[in-house]
């Protein structure tokens, strides 16, 4: 049996609406994620493809979909929520963290709107294959428990196989969260998200002198940290609105996100994001203006002095940009085997690489390895005009690279989007021999592995994916 907890189902009716998962016709299982059932504290017997698919609410659960508003694109929705989710409630792990279990496409609900409340076999399996690899990474994120087909065909640009992703997280509070009850006024529902924030993902911050204020900066400090990991392995969110931003500091709604091949600080994959706001080289910028949002929220909570509350919020807003480029920073230090770096050295090869279209990942492998004793040449002849690199180089070489530290945390792998795209091509026609390959790969990242060398190479040219679509 799962031992399910309710305590977000437990928080006042303004929070959530009750609602049942829909019933499926031929629910059948694609991937159930076994390793991660067992670390949360599930038996995997316990989850059927019944319970995966929706068709059977486990016994003690108390399924609801979630309120929260969001800016979406920089323009205000106060009311976005759970449209096509169903949160079925918490486990607790036996590592004593307490989890979220989501059942993501699981039909209408009342935040649908116009939508149809499903999801499909592409998007789910995009969903799944991110986030493991994210995690494998070692990157804060949501997880994918099981992805199941439901027998359901479901209109997109023509008729998809219907599909539910189960999805872990430690929780579903998002920015947009706070947004919702901030934008109906309602300060007695704001005062209890954050108390109930506060206990259960920053405890710290209940027993500082002012608690609201000590919960903006660790969140501030999460999201500063999470988006630097992001920028070292060359993730695009892709859709960082408020309402997909975690109060946790996990990755959370893989969209039309993607990993670029080929570096530079514009690049930009999702179809629906025409004016780059998301970009590679935006994502700071965006995330320090989501928290911005969440600060305004706070404000009464603050203090109740308005210009008081404002002028202190601001002060710890202020210390975005300095986190995130200790965080960026010591990142890039680690992924160039020194123990610290100066600015000037990670953003000299950066813009070098931009200059010369070089795969971001292929060039921090390829350097680890000449550390490790290899030929500079694989390195160079990444450089279509290699002497600035040259130049670059023997400053780097004097610092005395560790090729350990560079090993650690340069992948030999990451999740291509020209893979991706095969792998959901294969789906929709009902193979899922790519999925399972690319998600074995993907669980041990920065071991080269003989059988895999396949998957360490960027698209030729005629394999590059110019855009990916939303999950919707
Ligand atoms: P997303 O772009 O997936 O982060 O979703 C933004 C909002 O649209 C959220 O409130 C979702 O619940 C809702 N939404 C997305 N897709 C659907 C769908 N197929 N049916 C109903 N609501 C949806
Ligand atoms: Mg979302």
């Amino acid at each position: 049996m799962i031992r399910l907890d309710n305590s977000f189902a437990a928080l006042p009716p303004q929070f959530h609406a009750p609602q049942e998962p829909a019933r499926v016709p031929e629910p059948r299982l694609v991937k159930l994620n076994e390793g991660l059932a067992r670390e949360i504290g599930i038996d995997p017997a316990d989850l059927t493809v019944d319970v995966l698919a929706g068709n059977k609410v486990p016994e003690g659960a108390d399924p609801v979909a979630t309120a929260y508003a969001g800016h979406q694109f920089g323009g205000f929705v106060p009311q976005l929520g759970d449209g096509r989710a169903v949160l079925l409630g918490e486990v607790v792990g036996p590592d004593g963290v307490r989890r979220d279990i989501q059942l993501k496409g699981s039909g209408r609900t009342v935040f649908s709107r116009n939508g149809d409340g499903r999801a499909v076999i592409g998007p789910v399996l995009r969903e799944y294959v991110m986030s493991e690899a994210m995690a494998a990474l070692g990157i804060p994120t949501t997880r994918a428990l099981a992805a199941v087909t439901t027998g359901d065909l479901v209109r997109r640009e023509g008729l998809l196989l219907g599909a539910v992703l189960t999805r872990v997280a430690e929780s579903h509070i998002r920015v947009g969260t706070f947004q919702f009850h901030f934008a109906r006024r309602d300060t007695e529902s704001l005062k209890r998200l954050l108390e109930y924030t506060i206990a259960r993902h920053y405890p710290e911050a209940a027993a500082a002198a002012n608690p609201a204020l000590a919960f903006l900066e660790a969140v501030i400090q999460r999201q500063a940290k999470l988006v630097a990991r992001w920028m070292q392995v060359g993730f695009i969110h892709g859709v960082m609105n408020t309402d997909n931003m975690s109060i946790a500091g996990e990755t959370i709604d893989y969209g039309p996100c993607a990993f670029m091949d080929t570096f530079h600080p514009d690049t930009v994959f999702s179809s629906i994001d025409r004016q780059g706001r998301y970009a590679w080289g935006n994502q700071p910028q965006i995330a320090h203006w989501n928290l911005a949002q969440l600060g305004s929220t706070l404000l009464t909570l603050v203090d109740r002095d308005a210009d008081k509350a404002r002028e202190t919020a601001q002060a710890v807003l202020d210390r975005f940009p300095v986190l995130f480029s200790e965080a960026y920073h010591a990142g890039f230090a680690r992924k160039l085997g020194l123990e610290t770096v100066e600015k000037a050295l990670v953003s000299d090869l950066l813009t070098d690489m931009a200059n010369n279209g070089v795969d971001f990942t292929l060039f921090f492998r390829r350097l680890t390895r000449m550390v490790d004793g290899g030929d500079v040449e694989p390195v160079r002849t990444l450089f279509a005009h290699p002497e600035a690199f040259d130049e670059w180089l023997k400053r780097w070489l004097q610092l005395g690279p560790d090729a350990a530290v560079m090993r650690a945390v340069n992948p030999v792998y990451i999740p291509r989007n020209h893979r991706m795209e095969k792998m959901i091509e294969a789906a929709e026609r009902g193979d899922y021999a790519p999925f399972e390959r690319l998600t074995e790969v993907l669980t041990r990242p920065f071991e080269a592995r003989d059988e895999f060398t396949d998957y360490e190479n960027p698209p030729k040219p005629e394999e590059v994916v110019q855009a990916t679509f939303c999950g919707t």
